[in-house]
C-alpha cells in the first residue's frame, strides 16, 4: 500500500517521497489510520520500526487542516520522550516531515540553558517534544501553556517508567486538558503500560507488531558497491568461481535481460533468458535448461520470475537492485530453500545506496558489505568510438581478455561435478 492512500496533505507526501521511503512500515500501516480518525492508542513497537512517523505524519495532518492563522498561541502537541537524544531526534523528524508546512517546534530537555528554551515557548509554538524533568520545571514557572493542548504522545513510555518518571508524567498529564487524543509507544505491554493507559487514555486501539519476517535464514547475503558500468565485469569475475553452479540473475528491465545475456554469452558462460517479451515456448526451453543443468546462468526479470520454482538455485544475484523490499525478499527466496544453503549478491551503485537503506530498514538487518579482491573498482567509462555504442566495446575487450585469462587457468576440478 502507498503512503498517498492515508489520504495525508500533499506537502507531507512530498516531504515522505523526499525521504526515499517507498512504502508504510508495519507500524505506520497499522497506526496511521487510526490515528488519523481521532483514537486513542497504544502501539506496541521497538525503535527502528519506523514508529516516529506513525504519530508525527497524523500529527502534522491535523496541523495542515486548522485554518488558524498566525502564530500559534499554545501548544497543540506534547510529546513526552525519555531522553534528550531521542527528543531532538523527534523534533528533527518533525521538522523533515513538516518541511513543507509552515510549523514550529521546541524541544525542551534538561542539561543545557534553560533561556533559548523559554524564548521559542514564548514565540509560540505548535508542538513541543519534550523530557518530563525540565518540562516540569518550566510547568511550575508557568512558561508553558497548555490550554490548546489537542493531542499527548507517550513515546517509549516503558522506558520512561524504568527511569522513574511516573511521577512527573502524571504532573505533566494532571496539567492538560482533558479532551485530548492520546497515544503511547512502548516496546512491551506490560502490566504497568496498561495501567498508565487505564488511567489516561479513552477506549484505545491496540496495535502490535510483531518480529518482521526476515528473508531466510538459509540465505547468506551480501553487497558489492560497484559503478553501474562495472557491474557485467564483476558478474563475470565473480562467475569466475566454481561455486556459483546454478545462478539466478535479476535485472530491472527486459532489454537489460538482453544485453546482459548477451554479454555472457560473448564471454562463453552458458545462458539463458527469461523475460515477458519471450513466447512461452521459449520461457519453457529456459526453464527447463536452467534446471537440466545445461546452462549455469539464467537472467530474468522480477514479473517472469514470481511463482516459478527451482531447484538447487546456489546463488541468487541482484545485478538490477530492486526498488521494492518485497521484490528483494522475493527474489532471494528463490535459493536457500529446503535447509540447503544459498547465497544472495547484490550489486549497489551509488544511485542505489538509498534502495540498500530502505531494505535494511524493511528486514532489520544490515547486509555483509564485500569487496572481492583483484578487482578495479576505479576502471574508467570507456570513451565512445563512433557507430559502436561505448558499452559494446568495453564489453566485448573485456569478456576477451577475461576470456583469455580463464583459458589460460586451469579449472579446479570441484568446477565439473554435478551439485552436491
Ligand atoms: P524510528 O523507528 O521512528 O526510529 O525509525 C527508524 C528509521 O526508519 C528512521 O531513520 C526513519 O527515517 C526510517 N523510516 C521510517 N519510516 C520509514 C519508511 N516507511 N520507509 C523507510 N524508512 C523509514
Amino acid at each position: 500500500m502507498p503512503f498517498s492512500n492515508f489520504g495525508l496533505e500533499a506537502g507531507i507526501l512530498r516531504a515522505i517521497q523526499k525521504a526515499g521511503y517507498t512504502r508504510p512500515s508495519p507500524v505506520q500501516t497499522a497506526a496511521i489510520p487510526k490515528v488519523m480518525q481521532g483514537n486513542d492508542l497504544i502501539a506496541i513497537a521497538q525503535t527502528g520500526t519506523g514508529k516516529t512517523a506513525a504519530f508525527v505524519l497524523p500529527m502534522l495532518h491535523r496541523f495542515s487542516l486548522s485554518n488558524r492563522q498566525g502564530p500559534p498561541r499554545g501548544a497543540r502537541t506534547l510529546i513526552l520522550a525519555p531522553t534528550r537524544e531521542l527528543a531532538v531526534q523527534i523534533m528533527e523528524n518533525i521538522r523533515d516531515y513538516g518541511q513543507y508546512m509552515p510549523i514550529r517546534v521546541a524541544a525542551i530537555y534538561g542539561g543545557v540553558d534553560e533561556e533559548s528554551q523559554i524564548k521559542a515557548l514564548r514565540k509560540g509554538v505548535h508542538c513541543i517534544v519534550a523530557t518530563p524533568g525540565r518540562l516540569i520545571d518550566l510547568l511550575g514557572r508557568q512558561k508553558v501553556d497548555f490550554t490548546e493542548l489537542e493531542m499527548l504522545v507517550l513515546d517509549e513510555a516503558d522506558r520512561m517508567l524504568h527511569m522513574g518518571f511516573l511521577h512527573d508524567i502524571e504532573k505533566i498529564v494532571g496539567n492538560l486538558p482533558q479532551r485530548r487524543q492520546t497515544l503511547m509507544f512502548s516496546a512491551t505491554l506490560s502490566k504497568e503500560i496498561e495501567s498508565l493507559a487505564r488511567r489516561f487514555q479513552f477506549q484505545p486501539k491496540l496495535v502490535q507488531i510483531g518480529k518482521r519476517s526476515n528473508p531466510a535464514d538459509t540465505v547468506n547475503q551480501c553487497v558489492y558497491e560497484v559503478p553501474g558500468h562495472l557491474k557485467n565485469a564483476l558478474l563475470l569475475e565473480l562467475l569466475a568461481s566454481p561455486k556459483l553452479q546454478r545462478v539466478l540473475v535479476f535485472v530491472r528491465l527486459k532489454d537489460g535481460a538482453d544485453r546482459l545475456t548477451n554479454f555472457l554469452k560473448l564471454a562463453q558462460v552458458k545462458v539463458a533468458k527469461l523475460h515477458s517479451s519471450r513466447s512461452q515456448e521459449q520461457r519453457n526451453q529456459a526453464l527447463q535448461d536452467f534446471k537440466d543443468g545445461k546452462v549455469r546462468v539464467l537472467v530474468a526479470t522480477d514479473i517472469v520470475a514470481r511463482g516459478i520454482d527451482i531447484e538447487g538455485v546456489t546463488h541468487v544475484v541482484n545485478y538490477d537492485f530492486p526498488v521494492n523490499p518485497e521484490d528483494y525478499v522475493h527474489r532471494i527466496g528463490r535459493t536457500g530453500r529446503a535447509e540447503t544453503q544459498g547465497e544472495a549478491i547484490s550489486f549497489v551503485p551509488k544511485q542505489d545506496l538509498n534502495l540498500l537503506n530502505i531494505l535494511e530498514f524493511f528486514i532489520s538487518q544490515r547486509l555483509d558489505r564485500r569487496r572481492l579482491r583483484g578487482f578495479d573498482y576505479q576502471a574508467p567509462i570507456p570513451a565512445a568510438t563512433p557507430g559502436e555504442k561505448p558499452e559494446k566495446r568495453d564489453w566485448r575487450k573485456r569478456t576477451r581478455d577475461l576470456a583469455a585469462k580463464k583459458a589460460a587457468k586451469p579449472q579446479p576440478p570441484t568446477a565439473r561435478r554435478g551439485r552436491k
